[in-house]
This record gives C-alpha cells, sequence and structure tokens, in this order.
C-alpha cells in the first residue's frame, strides 16, 4: 500500500488558478492513509469556484484497463478542461498522464512507502514513494523511476540516440520527460529554481 499526503493547499491553488480542471480522485487505498476528508473538503472548494467541469471518484486508478474505460465515460468534460488534477500516488498519477497525453495532469498528493502489497499496480508506472512528488515538473513521467539516477534536475548528459547510458535498453527518461512538458505546452517547468531531493522523506513514514 502508499501513504499518501495532501500537497500544500496554496500549491494545490495555485495549479488550478485560472483554469478549467477535471478532477480525479482515487480511494482505493484510503483505508490506509488517504486524505480523503481533506480531499473532499478542497474538492467542494474547487468546485464552488466554478471551473470544474468534472469528477471521477473511483478506487484502483493504478489499473489501466479500468481507467482507460473510466476515462472514456467522461470524456467531453476532460477535453473541456485545461488540466486534470488527481488526488492519488504517484503510480495512479502516472496512470492518468499515460492515457491523457496531450493533457496537463498534476499530482494534488505526495507519496510515502509503506512495506507490502500496492494496489494493482502495473510496472511501467513506477513509483518510488519518495514522500516529494516531483510529477508537475515532469509531465506526469517520475524522475526517481524513469531515470537510472533518479535525477530531479535533468538529464546528465550522458544519453546516446535516446537510451539512457546505464542501460541501453532503456529509453532516456529526461528525454521522455521533455518530449512530454513540449507535448502539453509546459517546457517552462524546465526554468524553475533547482529542485533539490529532501531525501529524510523516505523515512517519516514509520514515525
Ligand atoms: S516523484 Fe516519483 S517516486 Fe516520487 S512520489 Fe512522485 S511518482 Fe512517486
Ligand atoms: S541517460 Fe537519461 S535516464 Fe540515463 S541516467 Fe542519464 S538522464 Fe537518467
Amino acid at each position: 500500500m502508499l501513504i499518501t499526503q495532501l500537497k500544500a493547499k496554496e500549491t494545490i491553488v495555485s495549479l488550478a488558478a485560472g483554469k478549467k480542471v477535471f478532477i480525479i480522485n482515487c480511494q482505493g487505498c484510503k483505508e490506509v492513509h488517504f486524505p480523503e476528508a481533506e480531499v473532499k473538503e478542497l474538492e467542494k472548494e474547487l468546485a464552488d469556484s466554478g471551473n470544474v467541469t468534472g469528477t471521477i471518484t473511483t478506487d484502483y486508478i493504478c489499473n489501466p484497463e479500468n481507467m482507460k474505460l473510466r476515462l472514456e465515460k467522461h470524456k467531453s468534460e476532460i477535453e473541456a478542461a485545461d488540466a486534470v488534477l488527481v488526488f492519488s500516488c504517484g503510480v495512479g498519477v502516472q496512470t492518468v498522464a499515460g492515457y491523457l497525453e496531450d493533457k496537463k495532469v498534476y499530482a494534488a498528493c505526495d507519496t510515502y512507502p509503506l512495506p507490502g502489497f500496492q494496489g494493482v499496480t502495473p510496472l511501467e508506472y513506477n513509483c518510488d514513494q519518495c514522500g516529494e512528488c516531483y510529477l508537475n515538473l515532469t509531465g506526469g513521467i517520475c524522475p526517481i523511476t524513469a531515470c537510472s539516477k533518479s535525477l530531479v534536475n535533468g538529464q546528465c548528459g550522458g544519453s546516446k540516440n535516446g537510451k539512457c547510458e546505464v542501460d541501453s535498453e532503456m529509453e532516456c527518461g529526461w528525454e521522455r520527460i521533455y518530449r512530454r512538458l513540449a507535448q502539453v505546452g509546459r517546457l517552462d517547468a524546465l526554468k524553475c529554481p533547482t529542485q533539490v531531493r529532501n531525501f529524510a522523506t523516505d523515512d517519516e513514514v514509520s514515525k
């Protein structure tokens, strides 16, 4: 299971500011530690602003097959939105971003580790539960797991023909991130100040 914690309210509000948003709310792991009450309150505030085009509240959005069907049912509401705001662990956000390649997809939560079963997580959408989710800066592709060195500040410079210098069978994660940001018109995200990873969050869960 994964533990999720809501990002700071100001962060979430700024992600949605001036945009029409579609909200996806995953309660698959709510029995562990999903901030259900806080999410409901925030969702209500966003809905009251009149900028929410629709909402899905469901479980296990990390299951790609089920998620595809659910997204298709809400196609017009998603098309009407400028961005999709996802309340889930990092796997759920990556699953949604994988389907909505032309849409800005934002993570509203940070994900912490808890040993054991992790929902119905498919391996291609990996989350290392780093406790400080970077998906909003990387177009919904996890830099911790998509880059062999878990770099959070951009490409190492060693890739050749789009492949990772550590594993030539693997696509360079940062080239994927660059392409994705270009596709959704968010290359400006790469100009933000250096992100220093807080490794202390890795251990915070069991306290
Ligand atoms: S950046 Fe990656 S490892 Fe960290 S919480 Fe987000 S998806 Fe998980
Ligand atoms: S080549 Fe790309 S994926 Fe590999 S370590 Fe360097 S930045 Fe990361």
